[in-house]
């Protein structure tokens, strides 16, 4: 579904965040990215999203393609209409609009029959989201700003939704939820693609994953085969 080759990405003239990427996220599939600080794993988000111009960066070589789709250098509209769709990082909602309003933009590009079927997938996923709809999201917890930030990308009906840390500042019982959510959300035909540093969630709710080191990919291969790696548990799970 996204087949990401040998990519390379600089900032500004010469510093080099990606080097040769490999990367397949397939269809019906949850596909975790891991690294520790400064791997590259925004670097990959922003490439993917059309987003990578604005912090200054660029694809020097390599292509991103979606759906057979080359969408390498491809404005983030095309790619938002192409059918992937991002949560941020740092569950960035719009904070003075109400719940019910940021999942109204998260559905701008379908039309109103699909905006409602969206809607009410969003609810059934997070109920939360129902009860506190006409509440502005500034007022939500850290758990359910994340539960909105996903139910927003939800709401364009993608093909492929990425998961940029959805685990970061959360406490361990809303983490095991948001985990369950990823997996249901899985479960009902949407691929995933997930970046995380919380390597232990990640894995377990993942299928296939990829682990990246200063801008290379160390590692990939299914997430059972990687959570049994001596290396990769010692490194990344925190075990002896
Ligand atoms: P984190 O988990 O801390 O967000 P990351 O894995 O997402 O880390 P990136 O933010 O993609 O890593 O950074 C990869 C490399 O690119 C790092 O060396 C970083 O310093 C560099 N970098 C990231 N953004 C920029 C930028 N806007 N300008 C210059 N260098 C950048």
């Amino acid at each position: 579904m996204l087949t990401i080759r040998s990519l390379d990405v600089i900032y500004g003239r010469s510093i080099s965040a990606l080097e040769g990427v490999d990367l397949e996220a397939r269809s019906g599939r949850v596909t975790a990215i891991l690294g520790t600080n400064g791997a590259g794993k925004s670097t990959l988000m922003r490439a993917v999203t059309g987003v990578l111009g604005a912090s200054g960066g660029s694809v020097t070589s390599g292509s991103i393609v979606f759906e057979g789709q080359d969408i390498t250098s491809a404005p983030p509209g095309a790619i938002a209409a192409a059918g992937i769709s991002l949560s941020p990082e740092g569950r960035r909602v719009f904070a003075g609009l109400t719940v019910e309003e940021n999942l109204r933009v998260g559905g701008r590009l379908v039309d109103r029959k699909r905006r409602v079927e969206n809607y009410e997938r969003v609810v059934d996923l997070f109920p939360v989201l129902e009860e506190r709809r006409r509440q502005p999201a500034v007022l939500l917890s850290g758990g359910e700003q994340q539960m909105l930030a996903i139910g927003r990308a939800l709401m364009s009906s993608p093909q492929l939704l990425l998961l940029d840390e959805p685990s970061l500042g959360l406490a361990p019982v809303v983490v095991q939820r948001i985990a369950n959510l990823i997996v249901e959300i899985n479960r009902q035909g949407t691929a995933v693609l997930l970046v995380e540093q919380n390597s232990r969630m990640a894995l377990a709710v993942s299928d296939d994953a990829v682990v990246l080191e200063t801008g290379k990919v160390q590692m990939s291969g299914s997430a059972a085969d990687l959570a049994s790696d001596p290396a990769i548990q010692s490194l990344y799970l925190g075990d002896a």
